[in-house]
Order: C-alpha cells, then structure tokens, then sequence
C-alpha cells in the first residue's frame, strides 16, 4: 500500500469513527434501562436479504484507532487489524499485522513484509477506541 493510499484510507476510518456513538453517549444511554437485562449486539449479515444477525457481547477492549483498517471483505468496510491482509507492515513483538510503521500496542518499529525495518511515520492520529466484541 502506497503512503497515498494509505492517507486516503486512514481519512475514510476517521470519518466513519466520528459517526460512531462515544463511551459516554453509551453510558447515557444504557443507564436509564434494565440494568439485569441480557445484552445482543445486532449487525447487518451482509447477504442478500440484509439479515439482521444478533451477537452476544463476550468482552469489551480499549484498543487504537490504528488497529482498525479498511476491508473489501466486511460489509461495514472497516475490519479490526488483525483480520487485515492488506496491513503491510508487521510488529515483531507482539506478532500482529499493522498499518502504521510503530507498533501502538508495543510502542516498538515494525517491519516490511520483507522483513526490513520501516522508517518512522509521524503523521498517523492515533485514539483509543472501544471495541465491544
Ligand atoms: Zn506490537
């Protein structure tokens, strides 16, 4: 992936994050309910009939907004990184896929495909994001 494209792609994640409702509207939101009843995520399948699947939440993750990339393969469009092929660039510590050359789990250089270390990029934004799985 060029830097170009990858500039293009990190501007469309941060544009659908910022839809995105926040922690705290969550809160908000979620207080004035049943605090005993069971919790389903609902997501669109993707087939034809646009089913609506529902989920169970298992656990909720503080991650970055580097571990999530764009995705041919997802019907939302965005994919959590570690589901990404197209990352390029990979930490050697904490063996993930990575769209940014400094590992922001590890804090770490990552490396090419090539195994060759990639030179330092200042320019990614990045925030946390909560992921519920
Ligand atoms: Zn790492």
């Amino acid at each position: 992936m060029t830097s170009r494209s990858r500039e293009r792609s990190r501007e469309n994640i941060h544009r659908t994050l910022q839809n995105a409702m926040t922690v705290r509207q969550l809160i908000e939101r979620l207080e004035d309910l049943d605090q005993d009843a069971p919790v389903l995520f609902a997501c669109n399948y993707g087939d034809y009939h646009n089913t609506m699947q529902t989920l169970t939440i298992d656990d909720v993750d503080e991650m970055q907004s580097t571990d999530i990339a764009e995705s041919a393969y997802s019907h939302s469009g965005l994919a959590l990184i570690d589901d990404n092929e197209d990352a390029g660039f990979y930490c050697p510590v904490c063996e993930s896929e990575r769209t940014t050359a400094t590992c922001p789990k590890c804090n770490c250089r990552c490396v090419t495909e090539d195994g060759l270390p990639v030179e330092a990029d200042d320019d990614d934004e990045v925030f946390m994001v909560v992921v519920i799985r």
